[in-house]
């Protein structure tokens, strides 16, 4: 949202002083769009998938079922309450990012860990959504780690964890099983470094790119919902990666893939000490 601007001017003359304050109501309106906007957003997310989980609890009360019958719409409804928790789940990660304070320079987390961590979560992730598919994901990490490490960055585990899995999730879910991702980690000459997610999936239209961080913003939400998404994970990337002064980029040809790179200045990282 853009801030709004509130300007106070003191007039010392005439009688007595004046105090003016005036604001960009523009702004504020704005603001208030979009409050309304996220409030109808989470509203019809929840809303939704109540509403099919409680016609199932209808539909189980009145109909006389076969067991096996019953038991398809438990996995039904089991589907959709899982898929409010991912909603409530990922908007309380974004109310606790927004409260937390900003991570310190007093804790550095391995990078070999980190991409250690995505590489099991993306190969099973993978596993998960191509169990019934001839092929999976071809998935490439700078892995094993030399022996010198790959050095570190100052934050927040845990965060940087969600953030980074969070663009390996994405790929092995919007790319078809036969495709490929690739993931690297680059020192730059300027001491910076790039952590980046590549992949052949389906591409972005251009126009969608800016608003992908947006909360709920998704270019096809069917697709996004089969295979588990709540449109929030990228509006939770964006908080952590601006909480550890990184910036997200993303580049993408439609029909050829995308890339999703994180660039982390010179001060949030530290290259790896040389072996002897
Ligand atoms: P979702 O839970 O829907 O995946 P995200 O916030 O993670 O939500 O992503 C927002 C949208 O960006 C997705 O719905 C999808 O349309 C698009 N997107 C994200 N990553 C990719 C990707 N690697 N390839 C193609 N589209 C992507």
């Amino acid at each position: 949202a853009r801030p709004v601007r509130l300007s106070v001017q003191i007039y010392p003359h005439g009688k007595g002083r004046k105090l003016m304050i005036s604001r960009d109501i523009t702004a504020l309106e704005q603001a208030e769009a979009m409050r309304r906007d996220f409030v109808a957003n989470v509203s019809h997310e929840i809303r939704t998938p109540l509403t099919v989980l409680a016609g199932f609890v209808e539909t189980l009360q009145t109909l006389q079922l076969s067991t096996e019958e019953q038991t398809r719409y438990l996995g039904l409804m089991a589907q959709q309450a899982a898929r409010m928790q991912s909603v409530v789940q990922g908007l309380l990660t974004l109310s606790r990012l927004e409260e937390s304070p900003r991570p310190g320079m007093a804790e550095w987390v391995s990078v070999q860990h980190l991409l250690e961590q995505c590489a099991d979560e993306g190969c099973a992730l993978s596993q998960l959504l191509t169990r019934n598919q001839a092929r999976q994901h071809t998935m490439i990490f700078p892995l094993p780690a030399p022996p010198e490490g790959m050095g570190e960055i100052a934050g927040v585990q845990a965060e940087l964890q969600s953030a980074l899995s969070n663009l390996i999730s994405n790929a092995v879910r919007y790319t078809p099983a036969s495709g490929s991702i690739e993931v690297s980690w680059h020192w730059q000459a300027d001491g910076s470094a790039v952590f980046a997610v590549r992949d052949t999936g389906p591409g972005i239209d251009a126009v969608h790119i800016p608003r992908l961080t947006e909360r709920f913003y998704r270019v096809d939400r069917s697709r996004s919902r089969e295979t588990g998404g709540t449109g929030l994970g990228l509006a939770i990337v964006k908080h952590v990666l601006q909480r550890h002064d990184a910036r997200l980029d993303i580049q993408s040809t439609l029909g050829q893939g995308s890339t999703f790179s994180v660039h982390f200045p010179a001060n949030r990282v530290r290259p790896p000490t040389k072996a002897a």
